[in-house]
């Protein structure tokens, strides 16, 4: 069995491998050695991170953890961990594993998966969960021709506010799923909710109280029934295996437009019976959800951080429903013979506790679930513990043995990324 090298940045940035020390990851805080066969190469489109203020933690011959302070290769003390933000598809099985020193700053809300060189070549803690190449950086054109397509179909759509919102979704934050749209393939985003009966610990959108920056800002009006019907249209006339999706990044929650989106999905459906038009949400309302699905909603998928009530309150501060309204949700999805997938934010130590496993397993038992998407929560992992109240694990399955184990359990159960476009 052979151990990765560890890898940490010295007072310039400069990734370095260290000369005697192996590669170790974090779950939930316990730290772990790695083997390389617990590892893939580094996913082309994955960003590499310098942790401030964090001591990069290795393994010595003896097995024994070390936390480094001193660069071997210089003497210096002001060395960093470093840990890789993967690319879509892609579910960390373990995190970087640090000390982190008195005030340091927050992390930002990204993901943190353990990284180190092997063979010469940087590898991490993962596993591909979804062959489809949606958001593969190779599949994505070169800038310039997105950019002409983007320009074109903003021209075209002038007047339709939404449209130029995801141009600009796409040119400037590069969304992959706005892009997708602009080059006409795959999921197209119709975000819609400038607000949200939640106030997520890690939200992306909006942190009014929270530590964190947010990574995008949130559209800022309602896009009319009309505009929304517009770019649907299009993507379904003209994209190669479209589906359109409500509930973006870039948004607060749909469901707390119900009457948009009703008005909206019953518009398309009348003209396009059989495309997929999903609903990403946080399944708080199901009684919209059951409007939604009567008027020709194909399917959901309800993002949770956990299914243990407490540990959900602790994340999502939800307003006026807690998380029995998110599997209702499900339920009724199910119900009216809707596809319905739990998005999974999942944290290495946290996501693969026994207690949890238990509860997705009852979850898939109670509600017939067709899809988990195991997406990489994306928050700094010492305030998440604490917010949740939870120490290192003194047990844990792992997130690959996690799914392995659900895939015996449940044959029918799928495992992805992506929402799935739906037969016809
Ligand atoms: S449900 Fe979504 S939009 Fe609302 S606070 Fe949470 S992450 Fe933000």
């Amino acid at each position: 069995m052979s151990t990765p090298q560890l890898l940490y940045a010295d007072g310039q940035g400069n990734i370095l491998d260290h000369p005697g020390l192996g590669m170790a990851g974090s779950a939930g805080g316990r730290w772990e050695p790695v083997e390389e066969s617990q590892c893939i190469p580094l996913p082309p489109g994955s960003e590499l991170f310098l942790l401030p203020g964090r001591l990069p933690v290795g393994v010595d011959d003896s097995g024994q953890f070390e936390v480094m302070e001193i660069d071997p290769a210089n003497g210096a003390s002001n060395v960093s961990a470093v840990a890789a933000f993967l690319a879509p598809a892609h579910t960390a099985t373990l995190w970087s594993a640090f000390q982190t020193r008195p005030n340091a700053p927050v992390l930002p809300l990204f993901a943190y998966a353990a990284v180190g060189l092997a063979k010469e070549r940087m590898v991490v803690t993962a596993i591909r969960v979804d062959p489809l190449p949606r958001q593969d950086p190779d599949k994505f054109p070169p800038a310039q021709r997105l950019q002409e397509s983007g320009r074109r179909l903003l021209r075209k759509f002038r007047h339709n506010r939404l449209m130029q919102h995801l141009g600009h979704c796409a040119m400037g934050y590069g969304c992959p799923a706005a892009r997708n749209l602009m080059l006409g393939r795959w999921e197209a985003p119709l975000p819609t909710a400038g607000a949200c009966n939640a106030s997520c610990l890690g939200c992306i959108s909006s942190q009014p109280e929270g530590p964190f920056p947010v990574t995008q800002e949130r559209i800022a009006f309602t896009p009319s029934a009309d505009e929304v019907v517009e770019v649907a249209m299009h993507h379904f006339t003209n994209a190669l295996d479209p589906l359109v999706s409500f509930g973006q990044g870039c948004e607060g929650e749909p469901l707390t437009q119900g009457d948009l989106l009703e008005e909206s999905i019953r518009r398309i459906r009348a003209r396009v019976p059989q495309g997929t038009i999903n609903l990403n949400s946080n399944g708080s309302l199901p009684g919209v959800v059951a409007k939604l699905m009567d008027a020709g909603l194909s399917s959901i998928r309800v993002s949770v951080n956990s299914l243990i009530p407490e540990r959900h309150q602790a994340y999502y501060q939800p307003r006026g429903w807690s998380l029995a309204d998110a599997v209702e949700s499900i339920r009724v999805v199910k119900a009216a013979g809707g596809h319905a997938s739990l998005n999974l934010l999942t944290m290495p130590g946290v996501t693969d506790r026994p207690e949890e496993a238990e509860a997705i397993s009852t979850l898939v038992q109670h509600t017939g679930l067709d899809l988990i998407q195991w997406r990489n929560l994306n928050i700094d992992p010492e305030i998440y513990l604490r917010v949740l109240g939870l120490t290192p694990p003194q047990e844990r399955i792992g997130v690959a043995e996690l799914i392995d184990g659900l895939r015996r359990r449940f044959p029918k159960l799928k495992h992805g990324y992506y929402n799935p476009k739906l037969p016809a």
